[in-house]
């Protein structure tokens, strides 16, 4: 692996927070209140769990308590201001609200914002102008940066390293837990900051679930084994999906994985720029419908990826968004028998001016193992 680069340097932190303020004044907006934690890293660099940021047109403001003071100090660039505060974030908005008043309102970004502490904002602040806003800083960081992109291409190798390590240790008759415990035993030690989401490591049957949660039973022969993890860097995510088999692969196995596999590919191949997401999808589910699989495919083909397991834009028939520049996403077909069993294959690609570029890199050929 390459060398660590600075991701979230202090100046990449400042130009979002320069590109959030075109969007508030394009929305007539004074200022925002961000109460969602990977919004409030992606635009101050504070990691912490308990936080508010303002940014407003001349300021930013940070507020969190004493359990990190020391962490928000160190992690905040110079141009937000922390606030530590003793009883309670949202009465201490209070105090600083003089500096917006008077102006436009202040965006609340209600997708995250509890009922009560909506009313704490208003109680805090009643003479501020208060305005709901969604997704403002999720569209702002679905165009990710050079550095982003290098971190979670840095997640994807950890977890394609991860998971080699762990197939050449899969037996027969170990449990899916015992599987899932390798796997991220494996992904801490080659430096994932944690999993990127819980994993799921499903054998026989139970692959046929495309969320089954790991559980005791165990590898058999003539199984197939879906393993669907990521690592952590930076808080920057990956996610991967292989799908093997446990001995030689009977027909029908052989099968699903090749319609799968050809789904995937086609899939990546019209991923680019200025492509619609819906017809990413469309161009995995016809090739589905091909080969007589397309209604065994339930999920969408896809979703961005960053700060969070799943963000904008989405792959999926009913999204409007258009693939941009700096969008990172999944590319995630499957076909799912039930009662028999399901083959996924998830790669993370990268959507570049004129190319697109996979962050994940491990061989796509059904393995027996
Ligand atoms: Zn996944
Ligand atoms: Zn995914």
């Amino acid at each position: 692996l390459s060398a660590p680069t600075l991701v979230a340097s202090e100046d990449s932190r400042l130009q979002r927070r320069a590109r959030l303020r075109d969007v508030l004044e394009e929305r007539a907006l004074g200022g925002l209140l961000s109460v969602h934690a990977p919004n409030i890293r992606y635009l101050s660099g504070f990691s912490g769990s308990s936080g508010l940021l303002v940014v407003s047109e001349h300021a930013a403001d940070l507020f969190t308590d004493s359990r990190y003071e020391e962490q928000a100090a160190e992690e905040l660039d110079s141009g937000v201001e922390l606030h530590v505060v003793r009883d309670g974030l949202f009465s201490a908005l209070g105090e600083v609200a003089e500096r917006w008043r008077g102006g436009a309102p202040i965006g609340l970004e209600t997708a995250h914002l509890t009922v009560r502490d909506g009313v704490r904002v208003r109680e805090a602040a009643s003479d501020l102008e208060w305005s709901e806003t969604e997704g403002i800083v999720e569209a702002l960081r679905a165009r990710k940066d050079a550095g982003e992109i290098e971190t979670i291409g840095r997640a994807g190798a950890l977890a394609c390293a991860a998971l080699e390590q762990t197939l050449g240790l899969v037996r027969e008759g170990m449990t899916e837990l015992e599987i899932t415990a390798e796997l991220e035993y494996r992904l801490r030690l080659a430096g994932s900051e944690g999993p990127a989401f819980e994993s799921i490591v499903a054998a026989g049957p139970r692959s046929a679930l495309p969320h089954a949660r790991p559980g005791p039973r165990p590898l058999r022969e003539g199984d197939l084994l879906l393993l669907d993890f990521g690592a952590v860097v930076e808080g920057y995510r990956s996610d991967v999906t292989r799908t093997v088999v446990a001995g030689r692969p009977a027909d029908w196995q052989t099968a699903i994985h090749s319609a799968v596999l050809a789904a995937h590919d086609a899939a990546v191949a019209v991923a680019a720029a200025g492509v619609l997401a819906r017809d990413v999808d469309r161009t995995a589910r016809e090739r589905l419908v091909e080969t007589g699989y397309g209604e065994y495919f339930g999920h969408s083909t896809g979703h961005g990826l960053g700060l969070e397991v799943h963000e904008g834009p989405s792959l999926s028939h009913r999204s409007g968004a258009t693939l941009e520049p700096g969008n990172v996403v999944t590319i995630e077909p499957g076909v799912y028998l039930p009662g028999r069993g399901g083959v996924r294959l998830e790669d993370d690609l990268a959507i570049g001016e004129g190319d697109a570029r996979l962050l994940t890199e491990f061989p796509l050929a059904l393995r027996e193992i």
